[in-house]
């Protein structure tokens, strides 16, 4: 969640008197980034993963399950020489903060090799050590779960031990500031939020409607009267038929599963970085994980809008709103008082600004869509990498800039920065900073980037472009050594976390070799980003997976010839495994470059929809009959009109845009393809394994760690598939369906304590493949027989 710096923070009454200081010097910052590394070139591919992990105290006595927040001192322990450092870097694993206090990150310590097979498959066993590391510093009784929401978060008595929500520095109803990383970082960018936006935030989750459910949330106290926001859900922060949430820790005491890749240079991030952008939708939708939120089921899948309400920091001027009755229409921001203050009289200019209004230190008051939370709002542009497919029309968001910053950067830096460049940065820097420290205000901007990180690093979107580091230069004229010193990187973060090790693996696999395929085949995936944002919508709903469809490029427009791909199917996996069967050329059915002469376009299909069995909301079996069906539409029906994080009403959708070049696909046409031209990512990236990825002493695998390290591979990518093409759940279905079907459960959408930990047990129990029939019931019976049966 970014880097901490030690000191003072400031409150934001001092800190605002800085916002200027900091957004000048991080573009200064920014520039010198840019004279140092424009040209740097020929970086590795190399990869990292970030799984976010939450402490659960598992009482299986007396059936309770809570957030332990007084076990932090483990992430200490664990960064500490005389206690558990050296055995973290024996196993190659690192730890990091995060915003819970019951959370922790960890990473590989040293990044993996995009070029080697075996680094794909390690991934897994570096999480695995993981898992095991922070599980032996910890007591037995608690667990580092990976679960992307904790349903009973914000109900009463859900943290071991128990602490009480009174804290000033989020004034929450519901949640303790004791569940907030005791790093003075944190409690301060809680407070800070609140306090520039002028109220709480306020999130609002649609209920799951059941037969029972009174769409009511019935958990807000009526009678606290500690803060002037204690009323604030009666003035309108609350919505009828929501459940409603007040505080930062909703969304960012959430976990997510996240990879940062380096590309090869700046050019080659941007095409990347461009190339994810309609991909994270359809990744959010893959990996859904969060259907309960404060102790209800709720009507979507997803923690991405929770997020975006959680660290909303916008007045309401700048979500051009009315404010609550008593609050005041600027926030906690410092108007120029000389102006006249009726807005009506103020028009809004090209860059969001609104005419003639500023705060006292001269920077003009916006109209701003999104939350700093949210989709990516300007591509990047390829205009200077082999492919030159974007088009500016396809950047068309309302996304106001920074003018001056855009200025600075095109104008003062002929050459440094084209305009998508500078658009992309003079976006991201239309935000305050949220936390200064008083000891670093004044910093030397050719070493430190600190200011710069400042703002970047709070624009928490889908995807984030992050330049290299300012490394020091010894002498006047020498070259830097740029050997271990990360260079242009691209980082994927919609993901939510999954339950098990094999899981995260494989989902990280995937977009890693996903994009690796991208950058070797280089297809055209532009399509214009408020598509993007519509799909952003789709991806909470229920079952989106398999109930929605994505707008995405048209499969015939992806400049890439389908016969090259012919046969790169799951099929390939099992011929190449079988000496010899992949290359030669005969009269019967043998292949040719993964082409079956015998049985034209056989096996196009492979695996992906084995058996031809049924979406699981189809089957009525244990994971289907979802007493939610009355939500959502089956099987790609149009969507049901929708307000997600972008605040934009769906409404009916066609399929095939107006220029043809963008349809609306189902998951498993997009993930798993289909006859002819339509290609399918996984087909994209079975090519990419075999063509670029088989090590030249692996012909045929007579190398058996090899051949199992594909079979592995193969195993991964499954998973992928049979999500899309629903064979089986989602963590989200599944995790909804065992309350659904719980026998304690009222059919009222509420997840009682005894629900609660039953499902957290059998989670646990899940994540250590210790209970053959969860694990069956979870992965179905191809992928679960791989797993229980070893490592085959
Ligand atoms: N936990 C956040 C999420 O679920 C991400 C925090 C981070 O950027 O590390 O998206
Ligand atoms: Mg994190």
């Amino acid at each position: 969640m970014g880097l901490l710096s030690l000191g003072t923070p400031l409150d934001w009454h001092e800190s605002k008197k800085y916002n200027e200081h900091v957004r000048n010097n991080g573009i200064t910052q920014l520039i010198n980034i840019f004279k140092q590394h424009s040209n740097r070139d020929n970086d590795e591919f190399l990869w990292g993963d970030e799984v976010e992990y939450m402490l659960v105290d598992l009482d299986r006595q007396h059936h309770s399950a809570k957030l332990a927040i007084d076990k932090d001192y483990v992430l200490n322990d664990l960064n500490d020489e005389t206690k558990s450092l050296l055995k973290a870097r024996k196993y190659n694993v690192s730890f990091h903060p995060e915003y819970g206090r019951y959370m922790l990150e960890g990473t590989p310590l040293r990044p993996y090799n995009g070029e080697k097979l075996e680094d794909y498959i390690y991934v897994e066993e570096n999480m695995i050590k993981r898992r095991k590391l922070s599980s032996e510093e910890l007591p037995s009784n608690v667990k580092p779960l990976t679960l992307t929401s904790f349903p009973r978060m914000g109900c009463p008595n859900f943290t071991s031990p128990q602490a009480n929500p009174i804290g000033p520095a989020s004034q929450s109803l519901f949640l303790p500031d004791e569940i907030i990383n005791r790093h003075a970082r944190f409690p301060t960018l809680t407070a800070n939020i609140r306090k520039r936006k002028g109220h709480k935030v306020a999130i609002n989750l649609p209920i799951y409607p059941d037969k029972n459910t009174k769409l009511l949330d019935d958990s807000i106290p009526h009678n606290r009267h500690l803060f002037k926001s204690d009323k604030e859900p009666f003035l309108g922060a609350s919505k009828p038929g929501y459940v409603y949430m007040d505080s930062m820790g909703f969304g960012m005491g959430s976990s997510c599963l996240q990879i940062t890749m380096q590309a090869k240079n700046i050019r080659e991030a941007r095409y990347l970085y461009d190339s994810l952008i309609p991909i994270a939708p359809i990744m959010l939708s893959l990996s859904a994980a969060a259907p309960i939120f404060k102790g209800y089921l709720v009507d979507q899948d997803v923690r991405w809008n929770v997020i975006c309400g959680a660290v909303d920091d916008r007045t309401f001027i700048e979500k051009g709103e009315d404010p609550y009755r008593g609050y005041h229409l600027f926030g906690g921001l410092d108007i120029d008082g000389n102006k006249d203050l009726n807005i009506n009289k103020h028009g809004v200019n090209e860059y969001g600004d609104l005419n003639d209004l500023y705060t006292k230190d001269g920077k003009p008051i916006q109209h701003i869509p999104k939350s700093r939370y949210g989709s990516v709002d300007n591509y990047l542009g390829d205009g200077e990498y082999d492919t030159k497919y974007f088009k500016e029309e396809y950047s068309d968001l309302n996304a106001p800039i920074n003018k001056k910053v855009y200025d600075r950067l095109l104008n003062e830096n002929s050459g440094l920065f084209d305009k998508y460049l500078a658009t992309h940065f003079a976006h991201l820097f239309i935000r305050d900073p949220l936390v200064i420290f008083g000891e670093r205000i004044h910093q030397d901007n050719k070493l430190s980037n600190d200011h710069f990180e400042n703002i970047q690093s709070t624009n928490w979107q889908t995807i984030r472009f992050k330049p290299p580091a300012l490394y020091e230069q010894t002498a006047a004229n020498s070259e830097i050594d740029f050997t271990d010193k990360p260079g242009w990187r691209v980082e994927f973060r919609p993901m939510e976390i999954q339950i098990t090790d094999f899981e995260n693996a494989a989902y990280s696999t995937f977009m890693s070799l996903l994009s690796k395929a991208i950058l070797r085949f280089k297809p055209n995936f532009y399509v214009p980003l408020s598509k993007v944002d519509l799909d952003m919508d789709l991806a909470h709903h229920l079952d989106s997976a398999i109930k929605e469809k994505f707008w995405f490029k048209s499969l015939d427009s992806w400049e890439l010839d389908y016969h090259d791909f012919i046969g790169y199917d799951f099929s390939w996996f099992d011929r190449f495994l079988s000496e010899g069967n992949d290359t030669l050329s005969s009269k019967g059915a043998v292949y040719l470059n993964g082409y079956n002469s015998s049985s034209s376009l056989a096996g196009l299909n492979g695996e992906a929809n084995i058996g031809g069995s049924q979406p699981y909301s189809m089957n009525g079996g244990t994971n289907g009959g979802m007493n939610g069906s009355m939500n959502g539409s089956m099987n790609g029906s149009i969507a049901k009109p929708t307000k997600g994080c972008t605040g934009k009403i769906l409404e009916e959708i066609n399929d095939v845009d107006d220029n043809g070049l963008d349809q609306r696909y189902t998951l498993n046409e997009l993930i798993n393809g289909g006859d002819g031209k339509f290609l399918g990512l996984i087909r994209i990236v079975i090519k990419f394994i075999a063509t670029e990825l088989i090590p030249p002493d692996c012909q045929h695998c007579q190398d058996v760690k090899c051949a199992s390290n594909l079979v592995r591979l193969k195993y991964y990518l499954m998973l992928i598939s049979q999500r899309a093409s629903g064979e089986i759940p989602t963590a989200a279905h599944w995790i909804r369906n065992r309350v659904l079907n719980n026998p304690l459960y009222q059919h009222d959408s509420k997840v009682s304590d005894e629900i609660n930990f039953q499902l957290i047990n059998d989670i646990d129990r899940l994540t250590n493949l210790q209970d053959r029939d969860l694990v069956m019931d979870f992965f179905g019976e191809t992928i679960g027989e791989y797993i229980l049966g070893g490592n085959k």
